[in-house]
């Protein structure tokens, strides 16, 4: 079986090439991943500039775009025949909640669904002293579940590990998604040495909100998160209240 990688950390990150080589005995690896970081990059797709894969290796391209570009190429342009299986990670840093709409590494997956392939992101939560163990075992095992007992169509898996060594786990959590309350503004106003205002966004501290069964209570439980994802955004409930709004339009001559 084909297995796509690829990652948003870009193609010189350890948590890649660690996810690489633990999937390596369940298939052939192909990597295909961005030549730089593009974290925070979502789901983007390059239109204004053509893209270039450069082989860097054996079975591992760099691609001078997005995670999602990277999936693109990689499936409908790189491998042979379409991938059996799709994984986006080990990210460097964690995936959780509200997160996944800004994440290249979720996006990767996302596009692998959308391409109809079974896919899972992984990330890592810790901001230093990686330890990236855990998770690249754990993304085994998962792929060889997934390869019984193939997701439905339209889904994909987010996974966070806490950054523990594999003994330290306390398990596995099936997940929904946390949200996070910002406390202080995250727009960071600073003056430049020419005297105009620069910014920062994402500097405030923000508290997640306390819910049970989230993914933020598994890693808080030194869990392994596991959320399933769709990727019908559709709100079922709010549509049908809306129908009940009778929104009309009835346009005006000018
Ligand atoms: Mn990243």
């Amino acid at each position: 079986m084909l297995i796509l990688v690829s990652n948003d950390d870009g193609i010189h990150s350890e948590g890649l090439r660690l996810l690489g080589e633990s999937l390596r005995s369940l298939g052939e690896v192909f990597i295909v991943a961005p030549d730089r970081e593009r974290s925070a990059v979502g789901h983007s797709l390059t239109l204004d500039m053509p893209l270039r894969v450069k082989q860097v290796g054996d079975h591992l391209f760099a691609v001078n775009g997005t995670p999602t570009d990277c999936i693109a190429l990689g499936v409908l342009g790189i491998l042979k025949s379409k991938p059996g299986l799709v994984v986006s990670g080990i990210n460097i840093g964690q995936n959780l909640g509200d997160d996944i709409t800004y994440s290249g590494t979720v996006s990767a997956a996302m596009e692998a669904a959308l391409l109809r392939i079974p896919s899972f992101a992984v990330s890592l939560v810790a901001n230093g002293d990686y330890r990236f163990e855990a998770a690249a075992q754990f993304s085994r095992h998962l792929a060889q579940i997934i390869m019984k007992r193939p997701l439905p169509p339209d889904t994909l898996l987010n996974v966070n590990v806490p950054n523990l060594s594999p003994s330290d786990i306390k398990g596995v959590a099936i997940t929904s998604l946390g949200r996070r309350h910002y406390s202080e503004t995250v727009i960071v106003e600073k003056t430049d040495p020419r005297g105009k205002a620069y910014y920062w966004i994402g500097g405030g501290d923000y508290k997640w909100e306390y819910k049970e069964g989230t993914d933020i209570e598994a890693i808080n439980k030194n869990m392994i998160s596991v959320t399933p994802l769709h990727l019908d955004l559709t709100d079922y409930k709010l549509a049908e209240k809306m129908k009940r709004w009778s929104i009309g339009f009835n346009p005006t001559e000018r």
